[in-house]
């Protein structure tokens, strides 16, 4: 991956692109994935870095989802089931096996959710993780030494897939381009082109960093924007109505003491009704997540007052130590983008979980799912894309992909194990240069060569790429990040032939932005 090759790549480009794909999170860079190996010519366009939108701010959970099964959605939790098995399957350095506990504190608690957790189970059928099982007061305090103990008379366990969001993201996008795709980060789409037939065929994009304005012809446009499809469906027909109703989800990040071991908490009914996790992740404790309907999309959400109280509200009836304000290390929002209902008749597909939408205009939308079913939503895309643009068949060819970094002997999941087969190559930078073995802070394991190689391989162009997409350490500890950010950015002025005044910029803005992910104690 670098970013002046995929320029130049963009530049030379004298035909029409196959296919233009605007937004780069899961579902933009799935799509960019599913069409490069199928042959087509691709061109994913982002405006800020890849997973600065929703897709870096997940509970970072691969699951079936059991809140669907409650709901009676059976197909959706069986889809979502066999793509969770997919992803192990094809980036087993990512994707792990995680044990989920239900605490229980009534007895009828017990037969409920085992007998709800057994069908999760059944559902996976051959792409099944572990086997679902009630077990004793005894035991659950042993799994989940700070469960709250009041009144607890057990557990039941099952087991769903856990992931970190982003290093899956640039891993997808190095996969894109590893099948001939070309990406931009920091590439914004402003507006969408014409010919006389009023079809859309092709954007006119922004080199973000240079200023620099393109124009890019294609075959069909997908717009993968997320929580913003509205806004590009209206460069292209400004009285679109509206498809997307934005939702906040909020979580937290506490130290590993709140949740020692290696097992999640689930509680299945919040006040709200909410499904609310508790996740050991890198290394800490993950705390989420809420749903607060919102007006206005932003890319960067700050998490409201009245989420965090919820959410430490919550976390306090199950767990014995209880967590206070001062204890959040880091908060960070997400925007769920929920499709609305069909749109008179012109929906091309529809489920309860993602919609595709061809607009008049040829414009191909899609949005909704989860991080989950990523590579199922972005085969039913292509297919799509493939008739209305008149591209020559070929098949899917995602289901058996391996995803870049994928190797057959994934070791213990830890920070260095997400880099699966590029391990050796980071390696030997420090091997070259001892000193890049240097932590960046003490209270996180990141070292000075994944700054180097983030600049060099995986396309990242600020502080804040290498700080909160590459290196998880703003979502981790905001503090301990803001403490790293005047030692990241020399590192990285070096590797992208920056000088001083943008070091010191790109701190002070780094700064500034990871105030929004600090809590008033
Ligand atoms: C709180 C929360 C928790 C979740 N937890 C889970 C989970 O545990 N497991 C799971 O499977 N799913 C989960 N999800 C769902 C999952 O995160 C989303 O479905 C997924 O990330 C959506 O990806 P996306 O690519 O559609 O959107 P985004 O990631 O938002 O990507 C859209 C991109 O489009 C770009 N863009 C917008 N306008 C333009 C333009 N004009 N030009 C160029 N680029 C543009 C944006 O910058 C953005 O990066 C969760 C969602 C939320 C909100």
């Amino acid at each position: 991956m670098n970013r002046d090759q995929m320029l130049q790549q963009s530049r030379e480009r004298s035909q029409p692109w196959d296919l233009i794909i605007v937004g780069g999170g899961a579902t933009g860079a799935g799509i960019a994935v599913d069409a490069a190996s199928r042959g087509y010519a691709a061109l994913l366009l982002e405006q800020h870095d890849f997973g600065k939108g929703t897709s870096s701010r997940s509970t970072k959970l691969v699951h079936g989802g059991v809140r669907y099964l409650e709901q009676g959605n059976i197909s959706l939790v069986m889809e979502a089931l066999k793509e969770r098995g997919l992803l192990r399957k094809n980036a087993p350095h990512l994707v792990h096996e995680l044990a989920c506990i239900v605490p229980r504190y009534a007895w009828w608690e017990g037969p409920f959710y085992g007998i709800g957790l057994k069908v999760y189970e059944l559902l996976a059928g051959k792409y099944g993780f572990g086997k679902s099982h009630s077990i004793s007061k005894e035991e659950t305090l042993e799994q989940l030494p700070n469960v709250n103990p009041e009144g607890l008379t057990g557990g039941v366990v099952y087991y769903d897939g856990q992931f970190d969001d982003t290093r899956l993201l640039i891993n997808l996008v190095a996969t894109a381009a590893d099948h001939g795709a070309t990406l931009l980060n920091y590439a914004k789409v402003t507006a969408l082109t014409k010919g006389s037939d009023n079809i859309v065929n092709g954007v006119q994009w922004q080199d973000v960093e240079s200023g620099e304005t393109f124009h890019a012809r294609a075959k069909v446009v997908v717009n993968a924007t997320g929580a913003f499809t509205d806004s590009v469906r209206r460069l292209a027909e400004p009285d679109a109505p509206q498809m997307i109703s934005p939702s906040q989800g909020a979580h937290f990040v506490l130290d590993r003491s709140f949740l020692p071991g290696q097992n999640a908490i689930l509680v299945p009914h919040t006040k709200d009704g909410r499904v609310m996790f508790a996740i050991p992740w890198h290394e800490h404790t993950l705390v989420g997540t809420t749903e607060t309907a919102i007006s206005e999309p932003s890319l960067e959400p700050v998490a409201l007052e009245t989420e965090i109280d919820f959410m430490l509200e919550t976390a306090k009836l199950y767990l014995d130590k209880k967590p206070t304000r001062a204890d959040i290390l880091s908060v960070f929002a997400g925007i769920r983008p929920l499709v609305k209902s069909r749109q008179a008749g012109k929906t091309a597909a529809l489920s309860r979980d993602h919609a595709i939408h061809i607009d008049e205009s040829g414009l191909l939308s899609i949005a909704g799912g989860k991080w989950t079913t990523y590579r199922h939503m972005a085969q039913g895309c292509v297919d799509q894309a493939a008739v209305l643009a008149n591209l020559p068949d070929s098949p899917c060819r995602t289901q058996n992909l391996s995803i870049h970094g994928a190797k057959a002997d994934a070791e213990t999941p830890s920070w260095f194990s997400l880099y699966g087969s590029d391990i050796p190559a980071i390696r030997k930078l420090i091997a070259d240069n001892p000193a890049l073995a240097t932590p960046l802070d003490s209270q996180l394991p990141y070292l000075e060569a994944e700054v180097l190689w983030a600049a060099r391989m995986e396309m990242a162009r600020t502080v804040e790429d290498v700080l909160a997409r590459r290196t998880r350490a703003l979502f981790l500890n905001a503090k301990a990040a803001i403490r790293m950010a005047p030692k990241v950015a020399p590192l990285l002025a070096q590797e992208l032939g920056k000088d001083d005044a943008w070091q010191a910029e790109q701190v002070a803005r780094f700064s500034e932005t990871a105030k929004g992910y600090l809590v008033k104690a």
